[in-house]
């Protein structure tokens, strides 16, 4: 069967790491460097390396898509984003977008799942670990008092980028986009809360770091983002995380979750591509909102 491919591939990750890293590793399995060059190695073997404002200019039918293409995403803006893989990027002449959280910046708050992961790692308690798991922003009280009433600090913690860090980033002619103040499930807040994280933060990213381009991701996944939240976005390109589909909404675009890809990279994009195709001849390709 002849796949059928989108013209552009938005592989997104998280962040890549040779040791352990406890503020994630009980939520996915953490993609070591190995693993991360083998999927850069068929990424620019396969298709080509394109710019964001390329994305944007092809989205507004300014330029076209000629081959087959990939544009790399990274969320949450965590520590190795400038450490380790900035460097490996430019190493082999690639660009890409690193989204991040105002409230994340310089570590002056921590993603409420990276808590739940910390404190399962230093109680090692099965029953509470279920508990946690099912947390959402608004158990954040109590996961504090969880996390004090067992000791745990996280205030030393270095997990995520400063404002220098992204400042490089900026520097080495990467693009940086907004992922919501607080990273909350969408689901799990009122609709006003959605226009408020949305647009709040991509005013903060915007305008601290003089950004001429307005971009976002979702933080989790744009289902069940309110239509009333995109209609109040004021984007030139915005991204959600549901792996190889086209999107009803002309400046949205899906991304394809690479901490999922645990093995041969071309098999893993393979079975998205045949998903794909599947999908588009009952015309189910396509996220609709
Ligand atoms: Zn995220």
């Amino acid at each position: 069967m002849l796949l059928r491919t989108p013209p552009v591939i938005l592989p997104f990750y998280h962040t890549v790491s040779d040791i352990p890293l406890t503020h994630i590793q009980h939520l996915y399995k953490v993609k070591n460097l190995d693993q991360f060059q083998r999927e850069l190695d068929f990424f620019q073997k396969n298709y080509t390396a394109i710019s964001v404002d390329h994305l944007i200019a092809y989205n507004r039918g300014e330029k076209t898509i000629e081959q087959p293409s990939f544009h790399l995403t990274f969320d949450d803006g965590l520590k190795e984003c400038s450490k380790i893989i900035a460097p490996i990027l430019k190493e082999r002449g690639l660009d890409a977008t690193f989204f991040i959280n105002p409230n994340f910046i310089d570590n002056e708050h921590i993603f409420y799942r990276y808590k739940v992961s910390i404190i399962i790692e230093k109680i090692k308690r099965d029953q509470l670990k279920q508990k946690l798991l099912r947390f959402s922003i608004n158990d954040s009280e109590e996961l504090n008092n969880i996390a004090q009433e067992n000791k745990i600090n996280f205030e030393d913690l270095e997990i995520y980028m400063n404002h220098e860090e992204i400042q490089q980033l900026i520097d080495l002619g990467f693009t940086i986009g907004a992922h919501s103040m607080s990273h909350p499930y969408y689901k799990d807040i009122s609709i006003e809360q959605q226009i408020t994280e949305t647009n709040n933060s991509i005013d903060f990213i915007q305008e601290k770091f003089n950004l001429p381009y307005r971009v976002f991701s979702f933080p989790f996944t744009d289902f069940g983002v309110a239509k009333e939240t995109f209609e109040a976005m004021n984007t030139d390109i915005s991204f959600g995380t549901a792996g190889i589909k086209t999107d009803i909404l002309p400046h949205h675009l899906q991304r394809l979750p690479m901490d999922n890809c645990l093995g041969n990279p071309s098999i893993f994009v393979y079975k998205h591509l045949l998903k794909f195709t599947l999908q588009s001849i009952f015309n189910k390709h396509q996220v609709k909102h």
